[in-house]
Formats: structure tokens, C-alpha cells, sequence
């Protein structure tokens, strides 16, 4: 049996699905986020100021989705900034009607140009006002609530978060770990989550990556600190409408980029050979839970690769591939289990 860990059908759409506006702390309107990311060959943005879930449902057209999110966050106080560590989830929508906040407070914890946004932001008025804490429990329980109120979670930048193995060992239950994040890596944090991502793995917890932007700037590509079109994920789903953009998130159809293509992607279940064409690459690398990395790499013969199969066993526990280019650029699959 081929089991198909990107889908056999359907098309590849680029997407943001981490993204700040003038809604919170960002620099771009969504409308013109909307229009400078189509030009970068972009098709679906997901719309995570912090905070207040707007909607933004006007910018989805055929040719284009707005994913409907925000971003949740809770730190340490009494502390300079700088050493405080904090906790970021954005939560999408899986359903584009899907406007109910949770974990809303009527008023605290909004700052800056979201404020101005507090009296659209829809929210239920039977549940209390939801106080943050900085404590596994409290991210735990916002995991939580996001998931059963048919949210996808992602666990943001442990990186410039400060957050450790210590931290993210307690976190449950999120859909996905940020792998990339560009406006981490322009300001100079080491935001590729690698040994994170093998750490929640390892743990047994059955997570997948993505590669998000994080954009706030506006300014030109060209400037070293432009925080747009770094990171991206390519979901392939069987249509761009938000229903099946949200599928595709939920089912894992999707890997992390930064430059790599990852063209297919299966395992065959009799002889447990998993196959994957890329674009033209330094490596392909295959991470399992156990100590036997495999690697296809022919620079020796100064040749790029683009294909590799990798046979597995009981012992790999979970798999994942990394697709490194010739400029070290990566591109990263989700993991998969049950080899
Ligand atoms: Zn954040
Ligand atoms: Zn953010």
C-alpha cells in the first residue's frame, strides 16, 4: 500500500499563515498585504494580529483565501523585557464563519492599534474574562479551548521567545510547531526549530511545521531586515477555497520551506521505502526518532540530487525530511508515524 504523505492530487498553494497588519502592530493594511503576497506568487495569507480575531473574509476571491486568526500570548512580568520569556500561539479558524474569540478578555492584555478593534471582536458573554498566566496550564488550556472551538494552533518562535525544552516539554495538544520564522531570522535570532521539532517528536507528540513570515515591516525587499516572503508553507489542496485550505492544514498536507520545492512525498507500507522528489539539492536528509540520520548527498561527485528513498523500520519510530539546497536553504515535510 502507498501511503501518499503529501496528496497525489490537487495543487500546491504558497502560503503566510503568520501575518501582523495596521489590525495590531503591523506596518500593512490587509488589503495591501493581500495584493503585495499574490504578487510574490502567494495564494493564501492567514491574518494573525495579535489578539482580535477579525474578520477578513472580503479578501477571499477565487484567486486568493484570508485565513481569519489571531495571535495568543502570555509571559513573565517583573522582569526587563529582554529576559522575560513568553509563550505565542496563533490560532486559524478552520471555518471562515468561525468568529467567536476564545480565550477573550473584555478588558485587559489588548495594546497599541488592536485596541481600536475591541468592540468588533465577537466573543462569548456566558464565559468569564479569560486571565493569562505564564505557566504550562494556562498555554495548555488556550491549546485547548482553540482546538475545541475548531481552531488549528500553532506553537510560535520558542526561539526569541526564550523558551526551552524545560517550557515546550509541557505544552499539549498543538497542531504544529513555527520551523522558519523570517521576522525572528531578520532581526538575527536562530528561528530554524530543528531541535525543537525533534525534541516534541521524540517526546511521542504527533506535531507537524510550518514556515510563517511574522511580517510587521513594510519596506523594500531588498532591506536586510524586510520580514516578507522568508519562510513560506506550501499546502496542496484539492481547491483554493477556505474549506479546503483548512482541510489540507488539518490533515498535515503541507511542508515548510524557505526556498526547496518538495515536488512528492510517499511511503510504500510493504517494503517501507519512503520516496520524495525535490527540486535540484545539496541533501535530502531523513530524521527519525532513532540515532541512523540517513542522507543523500552526491557533492562529492559535485552533482545535485533530487529524488531519495529511505527505508525504515520499527526502530525510526516518526520520519521527517529536510531538502537542503546549494545555498543551505531548507525545506522541511511534516513527520510521519507508523512506519
Ligand atoms: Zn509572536
Ligand atoms: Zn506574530
Amino acid at each position: 500500500m502507498i501511503r501518499y504523505l503529501l496528496p497525489e492530487n490537487g495543487n500546491f498553494y504558497k502560503a503566510n499563515l503568520h501575518c501582523h497588519t495596521t489590525c495590531s502592530d503591523g506596518r500593512g493594511t490587509p488589503a495591501e498585504i493581500k495584493e503585495t503576497y499574490k504578487e510574490a506568487g502567494y495564494s493564501v495569507v492567514a491574518y494573525t494580529d495579535h489578539d482580535v480575531l477579525l474578520p477578513h473574509n472580503d479578501l477571499t476571491d477565487d484567486t486568493f483565501v484570508a485565513l481569519n486568526g489571531f495571535e495568543f500570548a502570555v509571559g513573565e512580568f517583573n522582569k526587563p523585557w529582554a529576559l522575560t520569556k513568553c509563550c505565542h500561539l496563533c490560532l486559524i479558524a478552520l471555518d471562515e464563519h468561525n468568529l467567536i474569540q476564545p480565550a477573550w478578555h473584555r478588558t485587559e492584555y489588548l495594546y497599541g492599534r488592536n485596541k481600536e478593534y475591541r468592540d468588533q471582536v465577537q466573543f462569548d458573554p456566558t464565559k468569564p474574562d479569560y486571565l493569562r498566566a505564564y505557566n504550562a496550564d494556562c498555554v495548555n488550556d488556550v491549546i485547548r479551548l482553540g482546538k475545541e472551538n475548531g481552531f488549528f494552533v500553532t506553537y510560535n518562535h520558542p526561539t526569541w521567545s526564550l523558551e526551552n525544552y524545560e517550557q515546550y516539554s509541557k505544552y499539549v495538544g498543538m497542531d504544529a510547531l513555527e520551523i522558519i520564522n523570517t521576522g525572528c531570522l531578520v532581526e538575527g535570532y536562530l528561528e530554524h526549530n530543528n531541535a525543537a521539532y525533534d525534541d516534541l517528536l521524540r517526546q511521542g507528540k504527533q506535531i507537524y511545521c510550518i514556515a510563517a513570515d511574522d511580517n510587521h515591516q513594510q519596506c523594500p525587499t531588498t532591506d536586510p531586515k524586510c520580514d516578507r516572503f522568508g519562510g513560506y508553507t506550501m499546502i496542496k489542496a484539492k481547491e483554493l477555497t477556505y474549506s479546503a485550505i483548512a482541510s489540507a492544514l488539518k490533515n498535515g498536507e503541507f511542508y515548510a520551506s524557505e526556498g526547496p520545492e518538495i515536488k512528492t512525498l510517499w511511503y510504500d507500507e510493504d517494503t517501507k521505502e519512503l520516496h520524495i522528489t525535490t527540486s535540484p539539492a545539496a541533501r535530502i536528509i531523513c530524521t527519525t526518532q532513532a540515532r541512523r540520520t540517513r542522507m543523500a548527498d552526491l557533492s562529492m561527485q559535485g552533482k545535485l540530487v533530487s529524488e531519495a528513498v529511505f527505508t525504515l523500520d520499527e526502530l525510526d519510530g516518526y520520519a521527517r525530511v529536510t531538502v537542503m539546497d546549494d545555498h543551505g536553504k531548507c525545506a522541511y515535510s511534516n513527520a510521519f508515524w507508523n512506519l
